[in-house]
C-alpha cells in the first residue's frame, strides 16, 4: 500500500543521498583517541529492537512516538468534529500523515509531478488536498445493495473513481475531508467500513471469493473471518502493531488467497484422520525485502482458528521489531526466531495448549482466479470477469449491481487478483448477463494477459510512485492479447506491474514482474521503465511451491517497450519448452 509518513519512505537509490561533508563529522584531534589493548574491547550491549515484551514500550522512532502519543483510531472523532468543518488546511501533519491511515485515508499525489522528483520532495510537497480512501471488504464480499452504495459514493464524492485492489478492497480517489463523515455514514449504515483499512493494524482479511458456492469447496471459512473482523477490527488492544498485519483464509482447493505472502494464512484441507483442518502459515510479506511465509507445521482445528489468529497477532504486537520501520513486519521476527521457536512461544505464552503436528495441504489443481462461467454447488452459476488491472468506476459498479439484480442475484465478490465475480445467476440468464457485463468492458472470456495482469496504483495517485502503472499495463495488455492471441496451451503467464520498489502488485510472485524506475533509453534520455523480475509464482496448478522471481542483471525495459519484450519472452519460451512444460517450471 502507498505509505505516507516520512519514516515510511523507501530507501533512496545509491547516488541520491547527498554526500556527508567533513563539517558534519569533525575529525578527532590526534592523541584524543584512547589506545585500546588487544582483547579489551568491551562487549557491545545488544541494541534494543523496540520489542515491547523484551525492551519495554519506550518509542524508538517517530512512528512509534506518534502511536504511543495517541492511538490512530482516535483521529476519527477529530475528522468528524474538526477537520471536516475546517477543511484540509486544519489538519495537523501528524494526523494527516499518520493517523488518517487507521481510517483508510492517504493523501494522493499532486497531478503533474514527474517520477524523477518523487525521492527529492517531502511528502507534503508531493501531496494534493485530496485523499485516496480504501473501503475494507473482508473476503471481498458485497451484496448488490452495498455495491450500489459503493458506486454512488464514487459518483458523488470521488469523481467516479473506483479501483479493485489486489486485497479485495475498493479504492476511491479525489475524496475531500469535508465529505468523509457522510461517506462513513453511508458505508456504515450499509454494513461496510474503512476502519483499519490502512495503518499498523490487522488489515482486511482475504477470503476465497467462491466461499460457500464452489462445487469443489473443502470448507466455507466465512464465519471464522466474520468472528475475527466483528470482534477485533477497531479493537484498541490490537490497533498499535509494529506495522501492517495481513491475514488470508481459503477453504478452496485452488488456494486462491495468496496465503504465502500474508503475515498469517490459513489453508483448509482434508486430513485423513481429523477431517477438515487448516494448515497454518506465518511471516510472509513482499516489499523491498521479500519473504515467503513458512508453514508452522501444525494443523489447526476450526474451534482453534480464532484463538490462534489472536495469538499470532499478539506475538507480533508484543515481540515485533519497532526500532527500524523497515524491519517491523512479522517476517523478520519469524526469520530470526525460526518456526520452532515461533510455535513454542505461540503455544506456551499465548494459547496455553499444544497444537498437533500437521502435513502440508496438497498442491492446487485448478486456477484460483475464478474468471469465466462456472456452475455453483446449488446449480446456479457465477460469472468471473476481468476489468483491466482492477480499474472500474462508480458508474460501472452501479450498472453491475443492476445487471446482477435483473437476473435475481444479490451477491458480488472481488478477488485478490483485481477481478470481480457475479454470483447466483440462473442457467437461463447466464448468456444474457455475460453479454451485458462484456458490453460494460467486463469480459468473462478475456485474453490471457487481460486475465493474468495486475498493476498497483502508480504515479497517477501514489506519492511513492516513480512511473505510471495502470495506463501502461492496460495498453500493454491490449497489444499483447492482440499479438499473441490464444496462449492457453502455455498455462497462465502472470504479469505484475509496480510503480516503485515497493511491491503492492506482488512483482516477486509473478512469472514476469516489472518494478518501476527511470531508465536511460538508447538516446541517453531518462524515460519511465521497469526492472524485470522473472520466474516468481505462488503455489498453483502449475507449480508445486511458491518461489520468488529474480532480477535478471541489468535487464530493464522501457514502458513503451513492454509489449515487445513480453512477446519476445513468450515466443522464446514457446519455442524452447519441452512437452507440457509451463512457464513456472
Ligand atoms: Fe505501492 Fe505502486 Fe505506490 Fe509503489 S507506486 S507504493 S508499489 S502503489
Amino acid at each position: 500500500a502507498p505509505r505516507a509518513a516520512a519514516a515510511d519512505r523507501p530507501a533512496r537509490a545509491v547516488g541520491e543521498r547527498p554526500a556527508r561533508t567533513a563539517v558534519e563529522r569533525p575529525a578527532r584531534p590526534a592523541g584524543e583517541r584512547p589506545a585500546r589493548a588487544a582483547g579489551d574491547r568491551p562487549a557491545r550491549a545488544a541494541r534494543p529492537n523496540g520489542q515491547w515484551k523484551i525492551d519495554g514500550k519506550t518509542p524508538l522512532n517517530a512512528n512509534e512516538e506518534l502511536k504511543a502519543k495517541d492511538n490512530g483510531l482516535n483521529v476519527r472523532e477529530r475528522i468528524e468534529n474538526i477537520y471536516a468543518k475546517g477543511g484540509f488546511d486544519s489538519i495537523p501533519l501528524e494526523d494527516l500523515h499518520g493517523r488518517f491511515r487507521w481510517w483508510g485515508l492517504y493523501t494522493q499525489r499532486k497531478p503533474g509531478i514527474d517520477g524523477g522528483r518523487t525521492a527529492q520532495l517531502e511528502p507534503h510537497e508531493l501531496e494534493d488536498k485530496y485523499f485516496m480512501m480504501r473501503v475494507r471488504l473482508d473476503a471481498g464480499a458485497v451484496t448488490t445493495k452495498q455495491l450500489r452504495v459503493i458506486g454512488e459514493i464514487s459518483q458523488e464524492f470521488g469523481r467516479d473513481t473506483a479501483d479493485i485492489t489486489d486485497r479485495q478492497n475498493i479504492q476511491y480517489h479525489w475524496i475531500q475531508v469535508e465529505d468523509v463523515p457522510e461517506i462513513w455514514r453511508r458505508l456504515e449504515s450499509n454494513g461496510m467500513q474503512t476502519t483499519e483499512a490502512c495503518g499498523d493494524v490487522p488489515r482486511v482479511v482475504l477470503g476465497s471469493p467462491v466461499a460457500g458456492i464452489a462445487k469443489d469447496e473443502i470448507v466455507d471459512p466465512t464465519h471464522l473471518i466474520d468472528q475475527i473482523t466483528e470482534k477485533y477490527v477497531g479493537d484498541p488492544e490490537l490497533s498499535n502493531l509494529p506495522r501492517k498485519f495481513k491475514t488470508a483464509f481459503t477453504g478452496h482447493p485452488s488456494q486462491d488467497v495468496v496465503h504465502e505472502i500474508n503475515d498469517v494464512g490459513y489453508v483448509a484441507y482434508v486430513h485423513p484422520e481429523h477431517g477438515v483442518v487448516y494448515d497454518l502459515w506465518v511471516g510472509g510479506g513482499l516489499s523491498a525485502n521479500p519473504h515467503l511465509g513458512q508453514r508452522l507445521g501444525v494443523l489447526v482445528f476450526e474451534h482453534q482458528v480464532v484463538d490462534v489468529w489472536v495469538g499470532v497477532t499478539q506475538i507480533f504486537r508484543d515481540y515485533g521489531y519497532r526500532r527500524l520501520r523497515n524491519r517491523a513486519r512479522l517476517k523478520f521476527l519469524v526469520k530470526d526466531w525460526g518456526v520452532e521457536k515461533f510455535r513454542e512461544i505461540l503455544e506456551t505464552e499465548y494459547l496455553g495448549y499444544k497444537l498437533l503436528d500437521g502435513p502440508p495441504a496438497p498442491q492446487p489443481k485448478t486456477p484460483g482466479d475464478h474468471v469465466g462461467i462456472h456452475e455453483q454447488k446449488d446449480g446456479r452459476f457465477y460469472i468471473g470477469v476481468a476489468p483491466n488491472v482492477g480499474r472500474v468506476s462508480g458508474s460501472i459498479l452501479v450498472k453491475v449491481a443492476d445487471i446482477a439484480e435483473s437476473a435475481g442475484s444479490e451477491r458480488v465478490r472481488f478477488t485478490p487478483h483485481q477481478k470481480m465475480l457475479v454470483l447466483d445467476i440462473p442457467a437461463e440468464e447466464v448468456d444474457r448477463v455475460a453479454d451485458e457485463l462484456a458490453a460494460l468492458g467486463l469480459n468473462p472470456r478475456p485474453g490471457a494477459f487481460r486475465r493474468n495482469t495486475i498493476a498497483c496504483t502508480g504515479i497517477e495517485y501514489c506519492k511513492l510512485a516513480i512511473v505510471d502503472t495502470k495506463d501502461t499495463a492496460t495498453a500493454a495488455i491490449a497489444e499483447l492479447d492482440q499479438r499473441l492471441g490464444d496462449i492457453s496451451h502455455l498455462k497462465p503467464i502472470r504479469l505484475h506491474v509496480n510503480g516503485c520498489p515497493n511491491s503492492c502488485a506482488r512483482i516477486q510472485t509473478a512469472d514476469i514482474g516489472l518494478k518501476g524506475q527511470l531508465i536511460m533509453n538508447d538516446e541517453g534520455e531518462q524515460v519511465p521503465g521497469f526492472q524485470v523480475h522473472l520466474g516468481g509464482g505462488l503455489a498453483s496448478e502449475t507449480r508445486e511451491e511458491a518461489g520468488l522471481g529474480r532480477t535478471v542483471r541489468g535487464l530493464k525495459v522501457a514502458a513503451t517497450d513492454i509489449p515487445n519484450y513480453v512477446e519476445r519472452v513468450v515466443r522464446n519460451f514457446e519455442k524452447g519448452r519441452e512437452g507440457d512444460e509451463t512457464f513456472a517450471q
